[in-house]
C-alpha cells in the first residue's frame, strides 16, 4: 500500500477503478485513509490531502478525544455535564458553606477562596450524587411496582467498567455516579435493568424478554449510554 506523510500524519492510499477521491478517518487510533481512481498520481493526492488537513485532525481529535478520560480542572468555563446536557462551569468564592447552583446555561459553583482542585471536584460531586440518589430513588420505587420486585437498598458510587450492579441475593443495587451527567432515561433503563436482574441474574434470553416487555426501548437507551465510553466526562467538538 502507497503512503502519504503529512507534517506527523500518515495516509494509507488506496487506489483502484473508481469514481471519485474518498477520504476518511477510522477509530480507535484516527488512521487515515484516501481511496482514489488509478489514474490520479501521488502528488495530486497529496495536494488534495493538503487540502483536507483541518477536517482530518478535526477528526482524529474527536475520535481521541473518545477514548481519552479527560481530566476536569474545575475552573471557570470549562464543560460539565448534568442530564446528558452540557453546561459550563462558573466558579464563586464566598466565605459560606459550598454549594451548587444550577442554571440555565451554567453550573455554579460556590467554594471559599484558595478552595483547591480537590475540594471543588468533592462539592461538585457531592451535589451529582445527591440529586441521582433522588432521581434514581423515584424511578426504583415506579420500576418496582411494575415490575412487582422490592429492593432492600441502593447506593451510587463510582465504578470504572459498569453503569450499575445488581446483588440478587441482598436484594442491593448500586449505580455508577456518572450516570448523573447522562440523559435521565439512561439512568432510568440502568435501573429497570439492574431491578430485572432480581428476577433473572444471567443476561440469558429470558432477561431480554423481560427488558423487551417492560421496556421495548431499552436497546435505543443502551446506544445512547455507550455512545461514549464510560469514565469520559467531556469531549471536543
Ligand atoms: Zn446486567
Amino acid at each position: 500500500m502507497q503512503k502519504l506523510k503529512i507534517g506527523d500524519i500518515i495516509i494509507d492510499v488506496i487506489q483502484k477503478e473508481i469514481k471519485n477521491i474518498h477520504l476518511s478517518v477510522h477509530p480507535p487510533t484516527g488512521r487515515v485513509r484516501i481511496s482514489a481512481p488509478s489514474r490520479i498520481n501521488l502528488d495530486t493526492l497529496r495536494i488534495y490531502a493538503i487540502s483536507k488537513i483541518n477536517w482530518i485532525r478535526k477528526h482524529q481529535k474527536k475520535m481521541r478525544g473518545q477514548e481519552r478520560i479527560t481530566p476536569r480542572d474545575y475552573i471557570e468555563r470549562e464543560s460539565h455535564y448534568y442530564l446528558g446536557k452540557r453546561y459550563l462551569l462558573r466558579v464563586f468564592e464566598e466565605e459560606a458553606k459550598p454549594k451548587v447552583i444550577l442554571r440555565h446555561e451554567t453550573i455554579d459553583l460556590y467554594v471559599r477562596k484558595n478552595s483547591n482542585k480537590k475540594k471543588r471536584q468533592d462539592v461538585l460531586e457531592e451535589w451529582y450524587r445527591n440529586n441521582l440518589r433522588l432521581i434514581a430513588n423515584e424511578f426504583i420505587e415506579k420500576w418496582e411496582k411494575i415490575i412487582k420486585v422490592r429492593t432492600n437498598e441502593f447506593g451510587i458510587k463510582r465504578m470504572k467498567t459498569k453503569w450499575g450492579t445488581c446483588n440478587q441475593k441482598a436484594k442491593r443495587i448500586w449505580l455508577n455516579l456518572e450516570l448523573a451527567k447522562k440523559p435521565i432515561q439512561c439512568t432510568e433503563f440502568i435501573v429497570v435493568h439492574e431491578l430485572m436482574h432480581l428476577i433473572e441474574r444471567k443476561h440469558n434470553e429470558v432477561f431480554v424478554a423481560l427488558m423487551n416487555k417492560f421496556m421495548p426501548q431499552w436497546k435505543h437507551y443502551k446506544e445512547e449510554l455507550n455512545k461514549f465510553p464510560l469514565s469520559h466526562e467531556t469531549w471536543d467538538y
